[in-house]
């Protein structure tokens, strides 16, 4: 019985010092939702976000990203002076539109969490420089999602360290 109590206590405290942990993190509570999805998909497809998660400052809806007719930034990854990453900021702008607001944040989640470059100029994937259909991809979206983690660089490093690991079986 004592060992029982004390498992508990284990279990209590470690889930609370992953609750102060992830509390060094400013996150926006409409974006918070999303990013929750997108961590159902990591687990899914078995990719590890903690270590990414805490070394972010914020993940945040911000008014201050050029919003002109041939200058519009709907979302950006910022990075520290050592270069990595410490911000997720989506702009205010993207709010407009529920689905939009969902591509937009799954597209700089994939920078970040998933180690994506852009894969095409134009074109109708979330991770295009520019979107010709929010609507498109958005009523697509499983399809969409499935290939956003299955062709990520953060996937196919993890299948390809399993095949290694195979090897050494
Ligand atoms: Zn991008």
């Amino acid at each position: 019985m004592p060992s029982r109590i004390l498992t508990a206590f284990i279990v209590i405290c470690l889930h609370f010092s992953m609750l102060q942990a992830q509390e060094g993190v400013s996150i926006d509570g409409r974006l918070q939702p999303i990013l929750n999805e997108f961590f159902d998909q990591c687990k899914k497809y078995d990719i590890s976000y903690y270590e990414k998660l805490f070394q972010l400052q914020a993940v945040d809806i911000v008014q201050n990203l050029p919003l002109e007719e041939d200058n519009t930034v709907l979302g950006m990854v910022a990075r520290d002076e050592q270069g990595n990453v410490d911000k997720i900021l989506i702009n205010w702008a993207a709010m407009l539109d529920p689905e939009m607001l969902k591509v937009v944040a799954f597209h700089e989640f994939a920078h970040h969490f998933l180690d994506y470059k852009h894969t095409c100029q134009e074109c109708n994937e979330i991770m295009a420089v520019t979107n010709t259909s929010y609507f498109d991809i958005a009523r697509d979206w499983e399809d969409q999602v499935e290939q956003l983690f299955l062709t990520s660089p953060a996937y196919q490093e993890r299948a390809s360290k399993k095949v290694v690991s195979n090897n050494h079986e």
